[in-house]
């Protein structure tokens, strides 16, 4: 590469968070952790109850929800703690299925979070069983008024894989979805998992290959955590699951980057399992080391986000 990439404030290969912050609010902005009491339909019974194999029902750090106005002020703390100054905050409904309710219960909700003070947008992570019409009808007002992303937790493009951990859905009730968000002009970002069991180096370039081709605004790419006291954790005890090396995981995301357009913001590089409930691999508790390797590899194979990207 003869030019800096052009999506980075501080040299990475790849299109950064920060870069589109920037961009988009001209400063920093981070993210309120927020637990908006939704449950699953993976969970409650309509769809399963024993969830996704990696699930562990969101994070133990919420299990104690609080009122929203509370989680929020909470949040801002933490976050003027971490910046030393305080920050505007997106108000990420992150737990569980965040559009999993009536919806007018969802425009009180989401209209509290956008109301308090020092937000200035909204995520909401969820399934693309969860949105029906009148919900993409709030959600396509909710666009128009402010910065929403709905989050959609992907994992891979193979339903063989997803049918295995226990998904819920096909790839093309995905799609079905995804093109509707796309239409209402929603900013949307997808999860995906590397390492899932049964998943080749072939089967994880082909879903970054295959969502790359439909230029989401963003993705957050993950490894697969096995965390205490969900059902991976019982496989993992029992030697029928190994978990990627960090070297893999880095070989991985290189090529995966390749793939994905230049536009797609990276949301995420490695993930932020709960470190108390971590089983394995325990070197990605180390998520610095994880993305300076990424760094390094990528300009040993003078590779970038989009370098084989073929839309
Ligand atoms: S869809 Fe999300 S919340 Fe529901 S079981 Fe799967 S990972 Fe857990």
């Amino acid at each position: 590469m003869t030019d800096a990439f052009p999506y980075s404030l501080d040299n990475k290969r790849y299109h950064t968070l920060h870069y589109h912050n920037r961009q988009r609010f001209g400063g920093r902005v981070e993210k309120a952790a927020l637990n908006g009491g939704f449950t699953c339909p993976n969970l409650d019974g309509t769809k399963g109850t024993s969830g996704c194999a990696f699930c562990d029902g969101g994070s133990g750090a919420f299990t104690h929800a609080l009122p929203l106005q509370e989680q929020l002020a909470a949040e801002q703390e933490r976050i003027a703690r971490k910046c030393g100054k305080p920050v505007p905050m997106i108000a990420y409904f992150q737990v569980h299925t965040n559009t999993y309710a009536p919806v007018e219960q969802l425009r009180a909700l989401f209209t509290q979070a956008l109301a308090f003070p020092g937000v200035v947008g909204l995520s909401a992570a969820t399934r693309p069983d969860c949105l029906p019409e009148e919900v993409l009808a709030l959600l396509a007002e909710l666009a128009k008024k402010t910065y929403l992303t709905v989050e959609l937790g992907l994992q891979t493009v193979h339903d063989r894989t997803a049918a295995a951990f226990g998904r819920g859905y096909a790839f093309a009730e995905f799609l079905a979805a995804y093109r509707k968000l796309q239409a209402l002009g929603i900013r949307t970002c997808i999860h995906l998992i590397n390492g899932l069991p049964g998943e080749s180096l072939a089967d994880m370039l082909k879903t970054a290959e295959t969502v790359g081709k439909l230029r989401p605004q963003a993705v957050k790419l993950q490894l697969l955590h096995i965390l205490s006291g969900t059902r991976y954790a019982e496989l993992y005890r029992s030697g029928q699951i190994t978990p990627m090396t960090r070297e893999d995981y880095t070989d991985t995301v290189v090529r995966q980057l390749a793939l994905l357009p230049p536009e797609t913001v990276i949301e995420r590089l490695t993930g932020d399992g709960e470190k108390a409930k971590l089983l394995a691999p325990l070197w990605s508790a180390d998520k610095r080391k994880t993305l300076v390797g990424i760094d390094k590899l990528q300009a040993a194979r003078d590779t970038w986000q989009g370098k084989d990207f073929r839309g």
